[in-house]
């Protein structure tokens, strides 16, 4: 199930997250809204994927992806939260993240420390840097998606 959509492309606003302190741990995540994670297709897999991901007109970098469920809802809706494998110099809350799910890395886990956790995502970044050096998943890099008309910017 996890893979039956992929690549999946998808586009939407940035907005304010649980204030869960991931960027306090090294690893800030780009929250889409609950509409966006709704039009996801509903059968889409809980867990951690790798992927290509643009902030607005920006360059195309590296990410990993979260999808898990949205404590604010009691845990019965999905959340979505995008870690860019890019240094940013400034937060881009209100700003437009396109992206690109690629593939499946592993499903959601519990950790018994933070230490656990933080080095799990390390190994999935290490994991999604390596997946997307293969030339099939190189070449969706260059794909239209990311490449917005001049001067229009897309809001959901
Ligand atoms: P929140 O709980 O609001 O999502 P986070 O600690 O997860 O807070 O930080 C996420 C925010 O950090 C993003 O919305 C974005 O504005 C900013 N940010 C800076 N660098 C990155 C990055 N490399 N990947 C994702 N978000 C980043
Ligand atoms: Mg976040």
């Amino acid at each position: 199930a996890a893979m039956r959509h992929l690549p999946y492309f998808c586009r939407g606003e940035v907005v304010k997250g649980f204030g869960r302190g991931s960027k306090e741990l090294g690893i800030p995540t780009a929250n889409f809204s609950e509409q966006v994670v709704e039009s996801f297709p509903s059968d889409i897999s809980n867990g951690v994927y790798y992927g290509w991901a643009c902030v607005g007109n920006g360059d195309v970098h590296k990410m990993v992806l979260s999808i898990g469920w949205n404590p604010f809802y009691k845990n019965i809706k999905k959340s979505a939260e995008t870690h860019i494998i890019h240094a940013f110099k400034d937060d881009f809350y209100g700003e437009v993240l396109s992206i690109v799910i690629i593939g499946y890395i592993r499903s959601e886990k519990n950790f018994s420390s933070l230490e656990a956790l933080v080095s799990a995502i390390q190994e999935d970044i290490e994991e999604a840097k390596r997946q997307l050096d293969l030339p099939e998943h190189l070449k969706l890099k260059d794909d239209n998606f990311f490449r917005l008309p001049e001067g229009k910017t897309v809001k959901h």
